[in-house]
């Protein structure tokens, strides 16, 4: 398999109090990674994933942030519990919120948590390129800005080349369509990152695209959590679901090999391959459900699929066979998928 998306176990070395419920979590991780991408834990028997706001070509460390969610398990979870020299179980980096190839300007939108990617992407382009970047940063108030110091004394260092814009709900109200192309300016050529809740990425990208920009300029990063999905907090481990009784058969199989069980299940139709995985009474690994965070990748050795959402994987990874099993839909009649040990 191209990736390795085991869990490993890893130290934190430091933990740094951004904002009342924002904490960074220095990791003794000492893999390569692109800024942009994110880690995923396995904590209180569930997985979740979190970006690097840190960046590979400026930090010296792996380095996750974590935002509270109210009512939120493991992010709460996290804060509330870990310190320095706690081991965590984390796989390597992943994702494909990456910086590409181009002299165009980056131009950002992101809410909350959703900073913490972006400033991973910002850090790496104001470090290898001569690319202008320009950020809106959202936030409810000015206590909840995270990273606010460190963006500040990245404009000082790059006054000709970064502006970092704070937009406060409680001033302004929620961000508007008009604001981001006021935003956007003349940068209609830029390449667009969006990250932040999903309205506010909603609104951003319609706003993005009714001012001109192309589908190809614009790269989002969705933060969407289980919880959207029926099996939120369903165990990362021992899962089994039973077959629902109507569901309609098709011809075909789908064959799924995980921790040296193979097992054979009739294709069902629109059934994704991890709803195959289940009904055959195995515990695949899962997230966020949603197509984003990587967590649930499988190998395809036999057959083919085609994933309904694909944000975590680039074209190299699809044409080698990997898929996202909580997107990927059998399109042969027999399919064989296999979960890395
Ligand atoms: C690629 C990716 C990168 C990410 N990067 C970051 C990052 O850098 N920083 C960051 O902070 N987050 C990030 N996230 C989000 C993160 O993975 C988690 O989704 C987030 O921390 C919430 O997880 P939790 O376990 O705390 O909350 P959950 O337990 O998943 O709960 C989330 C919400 O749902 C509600 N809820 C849960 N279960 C139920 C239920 N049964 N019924 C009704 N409501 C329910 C909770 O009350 C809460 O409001 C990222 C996600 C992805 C996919």
């Amino acid at each position: 398999m191209a990736r390795d998306h085991g869990f490993h176990p890893v130290r934190i070395t430091r933990v740094v109090q951004e904002t009342a419920d924002a904490r960074t979590f220095v990791l003794d991780a000492p893999w390569p990674y692109r800024a942009g991408q994110f880690v995923t834990f396995r904590a209180c028997g569930v997985l979740r994933s979190y970006s690097m706001s840190s960046s590979p070509d400026t930090d010296g460390a792996l380095m996750t942030t974590v935002k509270r969610v109210p009512g939120g398990l493991v992010s709460n979870w996290m804060i509330d519990n870990l310190g320095p020299g706690d081991v965590v179980e984390v796989t390597r980096p992943a994702g494909v919120f990456c910086l590409r190839e181009t002299a165009a300007p980056l131009v950002a939108f992101c809410g909350g948590s959703g900073v913490t990617p972006v400033l991973s992407l910002v850090k790496s382009a104001l470090a290898t390129t001569r690319r202008r970047v320009r950020v809106l940063v959202a936030d409810r108030d000015a206590d909840a800005i995270i990273f606010r110091a460190q963006l500040a004394e990245l404009s000082d260092r790059h006054p000709e080349r970064l502006e970092v814009h704070h937009h406060l709900d409680v001033l302004n109200d929620y961000v508007s369509e008009v604001q981001v192309r006021n935003f956007v300016n003349v940068d209609r050529h830029a390449d667009f990152y969006l990250c932040g809740p999903a309205p506010f990425m909603e609104l951003t990208e319609r706003a993005l695209l009714a001012h001109g920009a192309g589908t190809d300029q614009i790269f989002v990063e969705r933060f969407g959590t289980a919880s959207e999905s029926p099996a939120g907090r369903a165990p990362a481990e021992d899962f089994g679901e039973e077959p629902p009784e109507e569901e309609p058969r098709e011809e075909g199989t789908v064959t799924v090999v995980l921790a040296g069980k193979r097992r054979t299940v009739p294709k069902h139709a629109g059934e994704t391959l991890l709803q195959s995985a289940r009904r055959a009474g195995l515990a695949p690994p899962f997230s966020c459900e949603a197509g984003n965070c990587a967590t649930c990748i499988a190998q395809i050795t036999d057959g083919e699929a085609k994933m309904r959402v694909n944000n975590a994987l680039d074209d190299d990874e699809v044409a080698d066979g990997l898929v996202l099993t909580c997107q990927g839909e059998p399109v042969s009649a027999d399919i064989t998928v296999v979960y890395e040990d």
